[in-house]
C-alpha cells in the first residue's frame, strides 16, 4: 500500500474523551473514528488490524474442527421469549419493532439463533458432536461505554458453539476450545492468563476467561503464586472462618450510641474510635424487584454478583434513598439488621467470626453497640457474598493470594442442556431415546483484542504492534520522494517484500522527513525500511526495530541476505519478549 493514495488520518493529539492509552492511539494512529458513543468506524489501518486478529482466530477455530457460519444479527423476539431472556436481558439488549410492529432485537450472542437452526436440522446421535462459529458484529447498549474499542456498544465478536451429545463429550469440546483459545492468544503475542470465571447472564455451568493483564483492565483478577488458583473476582471463593477462629462470646446488652451526621463506615469508626471491620455495614437492595438487606463487615466490599447467583436473581440495584428510608425508616447510613423490617436479610460468612457488632439502629443519627446477628437479627441465610481482597488465603492451598488488573478477551462456557432444554433442541441416541443436545459457547472480543494488544505494547511515540497483529509488517520510508533514483529503489523495495508475502506501507508522501518519522513510529509496524539519498549513495538501507528501537544498516549489494538475516532477529526478539 502507498501512504499518499491510503487514508491514515493521523493526529498530533488525542481527544479529551480518550482516557486509556489503546483508545488515544486507534485515534491518533488514524485506525478508527467514533460516530457516537460506543460506535466506531474501522479505517483502513483498523480495519487491517481487526483482520489479522480474525485471520488468526479463524485458523485455530478451524483447526480446531469447527465450522463457520455467518447468522443474522437482527433476531426475531420469540426465540428470546422462549429461552426466556427476553424477560431477563436487562437494557443492554437492543429491542425494536420491525414495519409489522413484531418485536425485534439485535443480536447480543447468538445461543438463540443457533440453538434454533441445530433443532431443525440435528435428529440423530450421528450428527454430533458439532461446533459452529462466526465472526461477526454485535451489540450491547452498555450503560458505560467507554475506552474506545475495550467496552463498545457495537463490536466484533467472534462466537462459537458446540454441541455433544453427553457430558463426556461436552466436556472435550471444552478442552478443544480452551487450548485453541491459548494458542490463539499465544500467537496474537499477549501476555495472557486464563482464569475461572462467574457464567453471567449467558448461564451455564462451568466457565474460564481469558485475561490480557493490563493496569487498565475492568476486571480484578485473583491469583496464588503457591498453587494454580485464578479467579475473576466475581467469582473466587472465600473460605468460611475456621471453627477455632470464632469468638463466640455473647456481647452484653445492645446499646444505642449518638453518631450525629456520622454515615459511612469510616464516619462512624472514627467517631466511635473503633476499627471498620468492629462494624456490619447493612446493604439495602433489589434483587429481582424484592428487597433485600445484605450484612457485610465494615471494610469488606459486597460481590453484586455473588449476591445474585445466591439469591438465583437476574438484576440487582441498590435502593434509592427514598427506598432506604421507605424499608429501615432511616436516612441513608443508618440501616441496620436489628428490628429491620425487610423478610430478606443475608449476611456474609466472615460475620460468623465473632458476636458484639456495631450497626445501623434504623434510627437516623443513631446506632448499636453489643449487637449478635445470631441473638438479636433474623437473619434469613449466610453465604459467601463478598469481595477477596489481596492477601486473603487462597482457598485452594490457603496461601496469600495476590490481585491483578485485567482485559477480559475471551470467555469459554459449559452451558449444559440451558438452551437445548428451552428451545427442545433433542437429538435420538443409539437406543431410540429423546436426549436434549449439551451445549458449550465460547467468545472472542476481536476488537477488544485489538485494543488489549496496543494497551500491552506501545511507549511515548506510539503503538508497538506485535508482528502478527499489526496491519503493516514492514513500514517503508522514502526519505527523497522527488528524487527519481531514491524513488525508484523504494519502488524496488516495496515490490520486493510485496512479493515475499510481506505487508508493506510505502510512505510515500511529500512530507518532511521528521514527519515521516514520527507517523511510522506512531503507527506501530514492528519494522521500519528508511532510504534516501545519501542512503543510496553508501548503497544502503537503515533498518530500524520498533520494539528495542536498535537501528541497523543493511547493504544494498547483500540485499536478500541481508535482509532476511534482520526479518528473521527482529521476529526472534519478539518471540523471546
Ligand atoms: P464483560 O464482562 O467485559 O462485559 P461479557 O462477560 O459480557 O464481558 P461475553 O458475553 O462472554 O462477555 O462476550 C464474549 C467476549 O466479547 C468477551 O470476552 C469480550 O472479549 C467481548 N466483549 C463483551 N462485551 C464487549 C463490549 N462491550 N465491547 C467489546 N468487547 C466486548
Ligand atoms: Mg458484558
Amino acid at each position: 500500500m502507498r501512504f499518499s493514495r491510503y487514508f491514515v488520518p493521523t493526529l498530533k493529539e488525542a481527544p479529551a474523551e480518550a482516557e486509556v492509552v489503546s483508545h488515544k492511539l486507534l485515534i491518533r494512529a488514524g485506525m478508527v473514528r467514533r460516530l457516537t458513543s460506543g460506535i466506531y468506524s474501522y479505517l483502513p489501518l483498523g480495519l487491517r488490524g481487526i483482520c489479522k486478529v480474525a485471520a488468526i482466530v479463524r485458523e485455530e477455530m478451524n483447526r480446531a474442527g469447527a465450522s463457520e457460519v455467518l447468522l443474522p444479527a437482527v433476531q426475531p423476539a420469540d426465540l428470546w421469549q422462549e429461552s426466556g431472556r427476553w424477560e431477563h436481558y436487562g437494557k443492554e439488549l437492543l429491542r425494536f419493532k420491525d414495519r409489522h410492529d413484531r418485536d425485534c432485537c439485535f443480536g447480543p450472542t447468538h445461543e438463540e439463533v443457533v440453538t434454533d437452526i441445530i433443532r431443525g436440522e440435528i435428529k440423530s446421535y450421528r450428527q454430533l458432536p458439532l461446533n459452529l462459529y462466526q465472526i461477526q458484529t454485535k451489540f450491547r447498549d452498555e450503560i458505560r461505554p467507554r475506552f474506545g474499542l475495550m467496552r463498545g456498544r457495537e463490536f466484533i465478536m467472534k462466537d462459537a458453539y458446540s454441541f455433544d451429545r453427553d457430558d463426556e463429550g461436552a466436556d472435550k469440546s471444552y478442552r478443544a476450545m480452551f487450548d485453541a483459545y491459548c494458542r490463539i492468544f499465544s500467537r496474537l503475542g499477549l501476555k495472557y492468563c486464563s482464569v475461572e470465571a462467574d457464567s453471567g447472564s449467558i448461564g451455564g455451568s462451568f466457565s474460564h476467561e481469558f485475561m490480557v493483564l493490563a493496569q487498565t483492565g475492568e476486571d480484578l483478577i485473583i491469583s496464588c503464586a503457591a498453587c494454580s488458583y485464578a479467579a475473576n473476582v466475581e467469582r473466587a471463593e472465600l473460605v468460611p472462618p475456621r471453627a477455632e477462629d470464632i469468638d463466640a462470646t455473647e456481647p452484653g446488652e445492645i446499646e444505642e450510641v449518638f453518631t450525629p451526621s456520622q454515615q459511612t463506615v469510616e464516619e462512624v469508626a472514627a467517631f466511635l474510635s473503633i476499627q471498620p471491620s468492629d462494624i456490619v455495614k447493612t446493604i439495602l437492595v433489589y434483587v429481582d424487584d424484592s428487597p433485600v438487606a445484605v450484612l457485610v463487615r465494615g471494610d469488606h466490599e459486597m460481590n453484586e454478583v455473588k449476591v445474585k447467583h445466591f439469591l438465583n436473581g437476574q438484576v440487582l440495584r441498590f435502593a434509592n434513598p427514598d427506598e432506604v428510608k421507605k424499608l429501615s425508616g432511616a436516612p441513608c447510613g443508618f440501616a441496620g439488621p436489628v428490628k429491620l423490617k425487610v423478610g430478606n436479610i443475608i449476611a456474609d460468612n466472615a460475620l460468623k467470626a465473632r458476636q458484639g457488632w456495631v450497626t445501623g439502629a434504623n434510627k437516623e443519627d443513631l446506632h448499636l453497640k453489643n449487637v449478635s446477628l445470631l441473638r438479636d437479627a433474623k437473619i434469613t441465610e449466610w453465604g459467601d457474598l463478598r469481595r477477596m481482597e489481596k492477601g486473603e488465603p487462597c482457598p485452594r492451598c490457603g496461601a496469600p493470594v495476590d490481585a491483578r488488573r485485567g482485559i477480559e478477551v475471551g470467555h469459554v462456557f459449559k452451558l449444559g442442556t440451558k438452551y437445548s432444554e428451552a428451545l427442545k433442541a433433542n437429538y435420538v441416541d443409539e437406543s431410540g431415546e429423546d436426549r436434549p443436545i449439551i451445549m458449550g459457547c465460547y467468545g472472542i472480543g476481536v476488537s477488544r483484542v485489538l485494543a488489549a494488544c496496543i494497551e500491552q505494547n506501545n511507549d511515548e511515540d506510539g503503538i508497538i504492534f506485535p508482528p502478527p497483529v499489526a496491519p503493516f509488517e514492514v513500514m517503508l520510508l522514502n526519505l527523497d520522494v522527488k528524487n527519481e533514483e531514491v524513488s525508484a529503489k523504494a519502488d524496488e523495495i516495496y515490490e520486493y517484500l510485496a512479493a515475499k508475502g510481506i505487508d508493506v506501507l510505502l510512505d510515500d508522501r511529500e512530507e518532511r522527513p521528521g514527519v515521516k518519522f514520527k507517523d511510522a513510529d506512531l503507527l506501530g509496524s514492528p519494522m521500519q525500511l528508511v532510504l534516501g539519498r545519501k542512503g543510496l549513495e553508501r548503497g544502503i538501507v537503515e533498518a530500524k526495530d520498533r520494539r528495542s528501537g536498535m537501528k541497523v544498516e543493511l547493504s544494498l549489494d547483500a540485499w536478500d541476505k541481508e535482509f532476511a538475516d534482520w526479518h528473521a532477529q527482529v521476529l526472534e526478539g519478539w518471540k523471546n519478549s
